[in-house]
């Protein structure tokens, strides 16, 4: 698989406004110094507690955030900051899905009117005919009956709304779509609807995904490799399998322990994580998650560590290496 996104030392700061002197009170520190890639046709969830900065990497990835420095590139040309035309290429390419599917669809046009917009501004279709035939098989894709397309979105469930605002994100037949905890707000038999319809249209097409979620169960059935990010840095990086079967972070693996099991005996073994994120306007110093970890040493309080590899495709940031049930700990080599 050929690299179709890169990250390279992406940060977003948000200075507050100033106080009465002029002086800026404070900055939320959102994402800091976060460098990944995406294949083509690959998933790449971005996982971690609300604040962790994942949706503002969402964003920035899409050009709805300035970043404060670092790059995106798109098969290795530069393309944040693009204004015009350039960016109206790169938005035919790269499209989002929302948590509400009314972020991207106007409750008063029909399903038609909304699917129209991004044919006609990206030069797909015009004619009538041709926008007809063209909707109809947006909406066949996305498991909807061609004549969805008269209704308007009040008319349909929510998870059916989700899968017009799906169809919609596909109109300009883009290479990446950033999901933005697409399915959170969906029951779960819904859920897992939409995320093998995002699964099947994945295969069908070699379209990339980028899926944002705090839902580790979802991600698991979904994706092909992990970012978890804690207070704007990611922390462990992974194939899923190896992610889910051999966590080396220890705000990962408290995630995974977070995640709802039937059985009672794995229910024991869990480790539960304490505490909530800190202030992203204020972030510990250090390893950030140092002021909720079990392990955390004067070395954690002070040295920051950096994202290092444990195996193939495996990176986390942690100084020590912890054995799976926190008996051994030892320097990282
Ligand atoms: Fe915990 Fe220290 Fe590792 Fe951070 S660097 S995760 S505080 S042991």
């Amino acid at each position: 698989m050929s690299a179709l996104l890169d990250l390279r030392g992406l940060t977003k700061h948000f200075p507050l406004s100033p106080d009465l002197f002029g002086r800026p009170k404070a900055t939320v520190h959102a994402l800091d110094d976060v460098s990944l890639s995406l294949a083509r046709g690959e998933t790449l969830s971005i996982v971690g507690e609300s604040g962790c900065g994942k949706s503002t990497l969402g964003k920035a990835i899409v050009q709805l955030q300035v970043p404060t420095a670092g790059d995106i590139l798109l098969e290795g040309a530069r393309v944040n900051g693009q204004r015009g035309a350039a960016l109206k290429a790169f938005r035919k390419r790269v499209q989002m899905v929302f948590q509400d599917p009314y972020s991207s669809l106007n409750p008063r046009l029909t399903v038609f009117d909304s699917l129209a917009e991004p044919l006609r501004n990206f030069g797909i279709a015009h004619a009538r005919a041709e926008l007809e035939r063209q909707i109809g098989d947006l909406l066949q894709q996305v498991g909807l009956p061609r004549d969805a397309a008269h209704r308007y979105p009040h008319e349909f469930s929510g998870g059916q709304r989700q899968r017009i605002a799906i169809a919609r994100a596909l109109a300009p037949r883009p290479d990446l779509i950033v999901c933005d905890e697409a399915v959170s707000a969906l029951d779960v038999s819904v859920k897992a609807q939409v995320v093998n319809l995002l699964g099947d249209i994945q295969k069908a097409t070699g379209l990339s995904l980028v899926f944002i979620s705090h839902d580790l169960a979802i991600v698991e059935h979904l994706t092909h490799r992990v970012a978890v990010m804690y207070l704007g840095r990611v922390v462990e990086l992974a194939e899923r399998r190896a992610l889910f079967g051999d966590a080396r972070h220890p705000y990962t693996r408290a995630l995974i322990s977070a995640v709802p099991v039937p059985d009672p005996k794995v229910r024991k073994t869990r480790t539960m994580l304490k505490g909530d994120v800190p202030s992203p306007l204020r972030p510990p110093s250090g390893c950030r998650f140092h002021t909720r970890c079990p392990f955390a040493t004067e070395t954690c309080r002070a040295v920051t560590p950096a994202l290092r590899p444990v195996a193939e495709g495996h990176k986390v940031a942690c100084h020590f290496d912890i054995s799976p049930d926190g008996t051994q700990v030892r320097d990282a080599a």
